[in-house]
């Protein structure tokens, strides 16, 4: 699976909620396939804006090495105790900032099977379902960290994208050169 970086729309879009009859087995083989882009990735959590999609759902494997599916989580509690932690994101590359955020949090979600369930969380865990979830919100960590250093990362992003974008087009501009040519050989043994 393709990972969307900051400075790709869908990054900074708003998630819809999942409805019941999406969640079938084609959705359970879209978690596995974004567990193994994660750990492919070193990741500890992937949600679907991530991998192009807007809706409202993500995967996480912390310490405890259990995958955990989250479709439409709700934090409906966090503790008024802080903490701070360093923080990074497969979609901001190579690029970590230490955030404050609640130690503890609620949340209520739907499993892969769509079954109800309510988990308190801490430690890594709270830190890793608080960011995810404002994946879902359209929030990357920066949003939460220095600002300067936000606008460093974002122009930084936007600038890595657009010499993606221009070796990409390159090399289209290469292949096509390379097929007229074939096209013409072609021609004139005909
Ligand atoms: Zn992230």
């Amino acid at each position: 699976m393709k990972i969307y970086k900051l400075g790709e729309e869908i990054i900074r879009q708003k998630c819809v909620p999942v409805e019941l009859d999406e969640i079938n087995d084609s959705l359970r083989e879209t978690f596995n396939e974004m567990f193994e882009t994660m750990l492919a990735a070193d990741g500890v959590g992937l949600a679907a804006p991530q991998i192009g999609v807007a809706k409202r759902y993500f995967v996480i494997i912390s310490d405890d090495d259990v995958r955990r599916v989250f479709i439409n989580p709700q934090i409906i509690s966090t503790s008024n105790d802080l903490c701070d932690y360093d923080e990074g994101c497969l979609s901001l590359p190579g690029f970590n900032e230490t955030i404050k955020r609640p130690s503890k949090v609620t949340v209520q979600a739907l499993n892969e099977f769509g079954k109800p369930f309510t988990l308190a969380a801490d430690g890594l865990l709270a830190r890793i379902i608080q960011h995810e979830n404002d994946h879902l919100e359209g929030i990357v960590y920066i949003d939460r960290g220095d600002p300067t250093f936000a606008a460093e990362v974002t122009e930084k992003m936007k600038k890595r994208l657009e010499r993606a974008a221009k070796k990409e087009a390159e090399k289209a501009k290469k292949a096509a050169r390379i097929a007229a040519k074939i096209a013409a050989k072609e021609a004139k043994k005909a």
